[in-house]
C-alpha cells in the first residue's frame, strides 16, 4: 500500500513538474489572443459585414435602382422601390433591408453592376431591438458615407479577382 501511495506522488510530482515547464515556455512567448473590444484582427478586403449604400465623389447615389439586388437575394431581404426623377434618371425612393434575414452571402453585393450596395468591413452593429436591425435607405447611406473610405480600398485590393 505504501508503494501505490508512493507511486502516485511521484506520478503527480512528475505531472506538476510537466505543467510548470509548459506554463514557463509559454509565459514569455507572444500573445496569441486579442483583447477584445481593445485589440481587433486583420480582416479579409473580402469580409462581408454590415450593408452600405455608395455615392459617388460629386455626392450623387451610385444606385440607378435595377432591382438586381432584390431579385437575386435568396433571402428576400431587400426591398426596393423607385420612380423616375425630373431629369429622367431612376433612383430608389425606397430601399430596406432586413438585417434580420440576411445571410450575409453578398450576393446583392455581387449583382450590383455600379458597386453601389456592397457589405462594408464594419461588424460591430448588434442592437437591443429587432426594429433597430430594419434598415432603411436613410441608415445604409450613412453607412456608406462613414465608411467609404474602408469599402473603396477593399475594392481596389479586390479587383484583381473579380
Ligand atoms: S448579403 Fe445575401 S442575404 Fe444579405 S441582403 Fe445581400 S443578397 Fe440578401
Ligand atoms: S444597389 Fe445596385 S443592384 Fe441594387 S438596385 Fe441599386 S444599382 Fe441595382
Amino acid at each position: 500500500m505504501a508503494f501505490l501511495d508512493r507511486s502516485i506522488k511521484s506520478l503527480f510530482l512528475l505531472e506538476f513538474i510537466k505543467a510548470m515547464g509548459l506554463t514557463l515556455r509559454y509565459m514569455f512567448k507572444p500573445k496569441t489572443t486579442l483583447n477584445y473590444p481593445y485589440e481587433k484582427g486583420r480582416l479579409s478586403p473580402r469580409f462581408r459585414g454590415e450593408h452600405a449604400l455608395r455615392r459617388y465623389p460629386n455626392g450623387e447615389e451610385r444606385c440607378i435602382a435595377c432591382k438586381l439586388c432584390e431579385a437575386i437575394c435568396p433571402a428576400l431581404a431587400i426591398t426596393i422601390e423607385a420612380e423616375p426623377r425630373e431629369d429622367g434618371s431612376r433612383r430608389t425612393t425606397k430601399y430596406d433591408i432586413d438585417m434580420v434575414k440576411c445571410i450575409y452571402c453578398g450576393l446583392c453585393q455581387e449583382a450590383c453592376p455600379v458597386d453601389a450596395i456592397v457589405e462594408g468591413p464594419n461588424f460591430e452593429f448588434a442592437t437591443e431591438t429587432r426594429e433597430e436591425l430594419l434598415y432603411n435607405k436613410q441608415k445604409l447611406l450613412e453607412n456608406g458615407d462613414r465608411w467609404e473610405r474602408e469599402i473603396a480600398a477593399n475594392l481596389a485590393a479586390d479587383a484583381p479577382y473579380r
